[in-house]
């Protein structure tokens, strides 16, 4: 591999310490990006290379070429600044507001951009069908999409990767994926971290774009995908996008269909919170939503008449990280076999990374009293964090893992009849404790 450098615009700010820096240093303790070097830039006068030194060494644990540069990454002359400082050919990491995002790469359209320069761009890519595509547009003026790394570290993740082996590695479960077998399907990331001081973001965001419209969607693509001819990028997001182009609103009233909440003052492990509306840097008028739910129909062959129930929510008392595919009961039991009516699930966890299928079967005792049981596998760890493998998927121009510019546009269309609903107070605004579980009102399965 020749030299290359990574430039890290927002190298200040939490993105960087907490997750793409230690993806970094993972990836970089593995020897496969030999003669990489580093770049951090931030605006803020209160950095210099000494400063961002000890950051890359106690975020990456790796002793790594590296310098600070300050710019101001909405100029052309500070980026053109960062550009000429690049050994080989720069992977640009967006880790800024989304705002600025947009404007830096309208300055880069006036910076000559080397031969095989890569941009990375986080989520939330956009934030309207029409933003998306117009971003897309823009970048495409700066470097052919195959070099446009837009990036869902979900989708990093091994675990979801391995929902791939499940269901095409073996002639078990794929079989009965589909509706004449599930019931429901539904993908819940429920957290019990509240804001985290990140209330700059997160009020512009809400659960629905941060979770929703991003990550959750794509686990549903992954999870209800035709199988790909090969794991290479063009076949799998090809699948991918089928799944997404395919997905709507389960009906067309987003006031059935979809659910929003927010936190009020509780308590999560011993900690006490303040109601999210209370939380500095909040403007409760905006009345962004901690918790979304979603109802959502893929209208394939194979999935026609499943809801998929997606669902993601802060300050929750018990996290909960999954996807819970439910079967239909069986046709008929015999007479005589009575007991548990719970249908049959398998649950696919995504920390801890996990399977386990729970069905009944005759238990101890009396051999006519059927019992629940669950059959459990742990998947284990990647090799790499989820930004490592983002990063790796950057360095080796290999776009498999991030989001292809007309999927980027389809997560939106999906979302938008429920944002205009939420924004017209056609959808109410519920409560729920922090620590509780939610909302008493859900639009989940039992
Ligand atoms: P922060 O607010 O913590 O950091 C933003 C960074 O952008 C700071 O370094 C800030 O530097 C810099 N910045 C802002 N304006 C300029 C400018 N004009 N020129 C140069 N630098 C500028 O945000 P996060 O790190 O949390 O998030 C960054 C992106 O990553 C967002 O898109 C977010 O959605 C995404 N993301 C974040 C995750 C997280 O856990 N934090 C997880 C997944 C995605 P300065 O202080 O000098 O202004």
């Amino acid at each position: 591999m020749t030299d290359q450098t990574l430039i890290i615009l927002g190298a200040s700010g939490d993105l960087t310490a907490r997750l793409l820096l230690p993806g970094l240093g993972a990836l970089l303790k593995t020897g496969q990006v030999p003669g990489l070097s580093l770049i951090g830039a931030a605006v803020d006068d209160g950095w210099d290379d000494a400063r961002w030194r000890q950051r890359v060494a106690d975020s990456a644990g790796v002793d790594l070429e590296t310098r600070w540069i300050r710019a101001d990454v909405t100029r052309a002359d500070d980026l053109r600044t960062l550009v000429a400082a690049a050994a080989g050919p720069p992977a640009v990491f967006f880790a800024l507001p989304p705002a600025v995002t947009a404007r830096a790469c309208e300055a880069l359209l006036d910076v000559d951009l080397p031969e095989g320069t890569r941009l990375v761009l986080e989520k939330p890519f956009g934030s309207s069908r029409e933003s998306a595509a117009d971003l897309n547009r823009l970048l495409t003026r700066l470097v052919p999409e195959e070099r446009i790394h837009r990036v869902d570290h979900f989708l990093g993740k091994s675990t979801v990767l391995n929902i791939l082996g499940l269901r095409f590695a073996n002639r078990i479960f794929e079989p009965l994926l589909n509706n004449t077998h599930v019931a429901s399907v539904e993908i819940v990331f429920d957290e019990s971290l509240a804001l985290e001081n990140r209330a700059g973001y997160y009020d512009h965001a809400g659960a629905l774009a941060d979770m929703i419209q991003s990550h959750l969607l794509q686990i549903l693509g992954v999870l209800a995908m035709e199988a790909p001819i090969s794991l290479d990028a063009g076949e799998f997001r090809d699948r991918k996008a089928d799944v997404l182009r395919a997905t709507r609103l389960w009906t067309t009233d987003p006031a059935t269909s979809s659910l929003r909440a927010r936190y009020t003052a509780g308590s999560i492990s011993g900690k006490t919170l303040l109601s999210y509306a209370e939380e500095p840097g909040v403007d409760p008028a905006r009345r962004t939503e901690t918790l979304a739910e979603l109802v959502l129909a893929v209208d394939t062959w194979r999935w026609s008449g499943v809801p998929f129930r997606l669902r993601s929510g802060k300050a929750i008392g018990s996290s909960r990280k999954e996807a819970v595919i439910t079967f239909k009961k069986p046709p008929r039991v015999p007479d005589g076999l009575t007991g548990c009516d719970q249908p049959d699930r398998l649950r696919i966890g995504f920390g801890p990374d996990a399977l386990a299928l729970d069905f009944n079967i005759n238990g101890p005792g009396d051999p006519f009293e059927l019992d629940p049981v669950s059959l459990e596998a742990s998947f284990g760890a990647g090799e790499l964090p989820p930004y490592g493998e983002v990063l790796r998927g950057v360095f080796e121009d290999d776009p498999t893992l991030s989001i292809r510019a007309d999927v980027a546009e389809q997560c939106w269309r999906i979302v938008e009849p429920v944002t205009s609903a939420w924004r017209a107070g056609e959808v109410p605004l519920l409560e729920y404790p922090a620590g509780s579980s939610g909302p008493s009102d859900s639009l989940l399965g039992d």
